[in-house]
């Protein structure tokens, strides 16, 4: 049976209790409407610590205004349920008050200059909102090690990044994304998608794999077929699609030789989905 957890304190007296027995810590943040992406990263935490916390937290900080905040499903029930079937684990499920005693406007960790590009520049503060609850997380838990999903590869390397300027002591983990048959990358927002746009959704994974078979020809031959892919979807208004140095994450010039990746970003009716993948290219 999985614990679940809606205090501070509450997490505070079992990481205690673990670390007493010996025991490492293995952290999975999310804000819930768990999906086998989600678990997927459950399964590889088991795999790094005795014990798993999977902390479920719709957080407001990272929401900008006017976006799906009030609509974003919860559903702890059915997520607990989920854990129960994949693995061992403590939920930590706090209330907006519990995560902010002092206000929405209290102390904040800045992303910097890549926070304010891609998702940064449609979503502005959602870095800096995502970055504070992390580092709230990471602060409260202590785990050894905590793991993310390449699927939100922005958010992978902004993690990162804060992770080696504060000198946070954790160890992070990016574990690969999951996706439908089909190749839909899996999201708690595809929920929001008609029978129509989660069709025309499969134009994502369809220009990402055109990007990567226009890789020979080099970063921009690649953006241009991943975005003629998006644009002649008419159910799909494309926000960016761009190939991106993997260290930087700010686009790639046209002699760039190596693995880089192609991130791309697009709205469907209401819902904005986002999704990436590695892109090999050669020496021209
Ligand atoms: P979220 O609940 O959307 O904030 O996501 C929580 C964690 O799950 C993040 O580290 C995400 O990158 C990760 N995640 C979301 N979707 C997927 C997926 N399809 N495959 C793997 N990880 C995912």
């Amino acid at each position: 049976m999985t614990d679940i957890l809606h205090t501070i304190a509450e997490v505070r007296a079992t990481v205690a209790s673990a670390r007493a027995d010996g025991r490492t810590v293995a952290l999975v943040p999310t804000m819930g409407a768990l999906h086998s992406g989600h678990l997927s990263l459950v399964e590889r935490a088991a795999t790094l610590g005795d014990l798993v916390i999977v902390s479920i937290f719709v957080n407001p900080l990272q929401f900008a205004a006017g976006e799906d905040l009030e609509r974003y499903p919860r559903t702890l029930e059915a997520d607990v349920a989920k854990l129960d079937a994949a693995a061992d684990t403590v939920v930590f499920a706090p209330s907006v008050d519990e995560m902010y005693t002092h206000g929405p406007s209290s102390t904040r960790v800045t992303a910097g200059p890549v926070g304010d590009l891609f998702e940064g520049a449609t979503r502005p503060g959602h870095f800096d909102g995502t970055l504070t609850v992390v580092a709230k997380l990471f602060n409260i838990v202590q785990p050894d090690v905590a793991v993310f999903g390449q699927k939100d590869a922005q958010q992978a390397f902004l993690v990162r990044q804060m992770v080696a300027d504060l000198d946070v002591p954790v160890r992070l983990e990016i574990a690969p994304t999951v996706r439908e048959a089909d190749g839909l990358a899996l999201s708690s927002r595809n929920r929001y998608l008609t029978e129509a746009e989660a069709s025309a959704a499969l134009a994502l994974s369809g220009a990402l794999a055109a990007a990567v078979e226009a890789s020979s020809g080099g970063a921009e031959a690649a953006r241009v077929a991943g975005r003629a892919v998006l644009e002649a979807e008419t159910l799909v208004e494309l926000d960016y699609l761009e190939v991106i140095d993997r260290e930087t994450y700010r686009p790639v010039g046209d002699d760039f030789a190596g693995d880089a990746l192609v991130i791309v970003a697009a709205r469907l009716g209401t819902t904005r989905l986002i999704d990436n993948r590695s892109i090999a290219l050669p020496p021209r």
